[in-house]
């Protein structure tokens, strides 16, 4: 059962939580984003749809199309804006797949325009499954853009295409990573999510990817938040596996994370040439320094990916909220995040709301 924290009935069951809550955020412009245990949120990840022109089997059955409704262009920018001005420093844009939404490039736009609370500006990135990045990797470059993650699950185009259930998309994808680079949409990442027995033929072909393509590849260990009942912990390959995988035709280097709350865990090959990360939230989870909440495409807080509660912010906005309460809010949902996720322990729940209905 998901719980939505939605304006009315929320506000009368918390009044005395949230009025003195908010007396302790003393939630100002400027002010910085923490939760309950500490940590700093710095990272806003926002869905701008749910659509998505790609079936992947790890993450939709195929039967279904979009869940939710998309908000006007004008309406992230404004509650991007918002998180922004609490301290906000990095934004991902994601989906579903974020390149079909139009208005795409006008909001990169506005966003590159934005200026962090120390006047910077934002770091703007993108996650895509790349069908469309050829033609659009220059114009989002020039609108400001910084970075791009492609997700590719396979070196090989069957296992590829067996994988997206999309015919042709091995190199229409390849040909979209190739524009980027040239676009400088960098440092270009590549997102391959791992599962035993589809793709984990792949771990070798991978890391030679990244070394003759110079990108960035990141093995993802397959999370419970797929559409149907795909995962299995049996299913998960873990971290150590693929590093002992590499290892045995290279010799790994291990990097030194560039902030503590990187998901990955970064190696480099002997030679210093390519890069890999490897990011674990099964086998070895980094809840600890998480700096991350998400804006799903209809305007919802997931202050983590697990979580079982949403919080109407969009409702809020349209039921007249000023900026300044619906900073409080923010502020107040933060401040609520959940400790870590649960994954592999009595108890846990998968989120009713599937990954390609979040954003990545
Ligand atoms: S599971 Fe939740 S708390 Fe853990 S890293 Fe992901 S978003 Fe953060």
């Amino acid at each position: 059962m998901l719980l939505l924290d939605s304006a009315p009935r929320a506000t009368l069951w918390l009044p005395m939580a949230a009025a003195s809550l908010s007396a302790s955020l003393a939630v100002t412009s400027g002010s910085q984003l923490r939760d309950s245990h500490g940590r700093v949120i710095h990272d806003l990840r926002v869905s701008i749809t749910d659509r998505c022109n790609y079936k992947c089997i790890y993450c939709r059955t195929g039967e279904l199309g979009a869940l939710y409704p998309e908000l006007e262009i004008e309406e992230y920018w404004r509650l991007i804006g918002l998180f922004v001005s609490l301290g906000i420093t990095k934004v991902r844009l994601t989906g579903g797949e974020p390149l079909l939404r139009r208005g795409l490039i006008g909001l990169v736009e506005k966003l590159a325009a934005m200026r962090t609370v120390a006047g910077e500006p934002l770091d703007l990135a993108l996650t895509t499954n790349g069908h469309l990045l050829d033609s659009l990797a220059g114009p989002l470059k020039a609108a400001g853009l910084n970075r791009v993650t492609v997700s590719m699950d396979a070196v090989d185009e069957d296992v590829f295409e067996r994988i997206t259930r999309v015919k042709g998309s091995f190199r229409t994808v390849l040909g979209g990573i190739r524009a980027a680079r040239a676009a400088g949409l960098t440092p270009l990442k590549i997102n391959c999510v791992l599962l035993r027995g589809f793709n984990d033929d792949q771990i070798e072909g991978f890391a030679r990817f990244a070394r003759e393509e110079n990108v960035v590849v990141r093995f993802i260990e397959f999370m419970p938040l797929e559409e149907g009942r795909l995962w299995t912990p049996e299913i998960v390959v873990p971290l150590k596996e693929i590093v002992a995988r590499i290892s045995r035709t290279q010799t790994l280097v291990e990097l030194p994370p560039r902030e503590a709350s990187e998901t990955a865990r970064r190696y480099t090959f002997a030679d210093g040439v390519g890069e890999i990360g490897i990011i674990a939230p099964v086998s070895q989870p980094f809840c600890g320094a998480c700096s991350r909440v998400r804006l799903t495409s209809d305007g919802k807080i997931r202050t983590c990916l697990f979580s079982q509660v949403e919080h109407d912010l969009y409702g809020r906005m349209r039921a007249g909220a000023s900026d300044a309460e619906l900073r409080s809010y923010i502020a107040r949902t933060v401040h609520g995040k959940e400790a870590r996720h649960h994954i592999g322990e009595p108890g846990f729940l998968k989120p009713s709301r599937s990954m390609v209905h979040i954003g990545g």
